[in-house]
């Protein structure tokens, strides 16, 4: 695989940046034998790295969380991240970081695995087709619950993404990209890979992160920073499928995502079925913003 013609992909992996046919991992890597290990996505616009140090943090939380100590720092891991970048060539792209368990023997214990597995991919992504984010985006309500906090915080970014992947299978099922899920309690809280804001007369609402979601540093960016620069501020409520049906406007973010509007929800009709006006503020703010010469952090 390349980015273009007669580029390879460099990946940096355990200290050394190599080739994408010579980055390997091993079959007994618990990150492949049990998905214990933790991941992050991280933008790249105009040569910057967006919010790198949120994210930065936000893995240092979710390693923590399973007790897995990564064995470089976070200052170490982040020219890691700067090194993959320009080796590659990208002022514009998507960064996987990833952190696994190790390779370990053929049982659960993680501590016997002695030295975690870490790497870093950099490289372009899409994950809608681009005509989605003029015409909104069709979703589906997932039948799959989103896994409750008590069993598996989603607030830690790990490499169980089985519930998110289920649900996923139910879009593609229902021929559309994403699906809205709700908790164990029947509260909205987020999408498979994005967050999910909602409009109704002109005010903004986004699940708390006590829904059971993971709390998105793009989500996070339009509460503290595009919302209130919009005069729109952005309020943390619990609501229900009901209120995402009645709403004027609804909207997902995430990394890879960024913001785009949805406009239907399996047969029903959301607002009057176009991008609504809050949606596209919020759009073309966010790619003003990103793209600015603002600080990373
Ligand atoms: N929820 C889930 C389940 C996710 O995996 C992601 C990241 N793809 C998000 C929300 C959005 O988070 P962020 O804005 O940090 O990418």
């Amino acid at each position: 695989m390349g980015h273009g013609v007669n580029r390879t992909v460099k990946i940096w992996i355990d200290g050394q940046l190599v080739p994408e046919d010579e980055a390997k991992v091993s079959v007994m890597d618990h990150g492949l034998l049990y998905g214990d290990g933790c991941f992050e996505g991280i933008r790249i616009y105009n040569g910057r790295i967006f919010k790198l140090g949120s994210h930065l943090r936000r893995m240092w939380d979710s390693a923590e969380e399973i007790r897995l100590q990564s064995p470089y720092s976070m200052e170490e891991v982040e020219r890691a991240i700067r090194e993959t970048v320009s080796a590659n060539q990208l002022t514009d792209g998507y960064i996987r970081l990833v952190f696994t368990r190790g390779v370990g023997t053929l049982g659960l214990h993680p501590f016997l695995c002695p030295v975690p597995t870490v790497f870093v991919i950099a490289d372009t992504i899409k994950l809608y087709p681009q005509e989605l984010y003029e015409s909104g985006m069709q979703i589906i309500v997932a039948e799959r619950r989103r896994v409750p906090r008590e069993c598996l915080d989603p607030q830690i970014k790990s490499l169980n993404y089985l519930n998110n992947i289920l649900a996923k299978i139910e879009a593609i099922d229902a021929g559309v990209l994403e699906a809205l899920m709700l908790n164990m309690e029947g509260w909205v809280s987020e999408c498979t890979g994005d967050n999910v804001f909602v409009v109704k007369d002109g005010a903004v609402f986004t699940p708390p992160p006590d829904a059971g979601i993971l709390n998105g540093i793009t989500r996070q960016f339009l509460i503290d920073d595009l919302g209130p620069s919009l005069g729109l501020p952005i309020q943390e409520k619990l609501f229900r499928l009901e209120e995402v049906y009645q709403a004027d406007e609804l909207f997902l973010t995430g990394t890879a995502a960024e913001v785009i509007g949805v406009t239907r929800i399996g047969d029903r009709v959301i607002g009057d079925g176009t991008v609504g006006p809050i949606t596209r503020r919020f759009v073309s703010e966010f790619r003003a913003r990103v793209t600015s010469d603002a600080p990373e952090d």
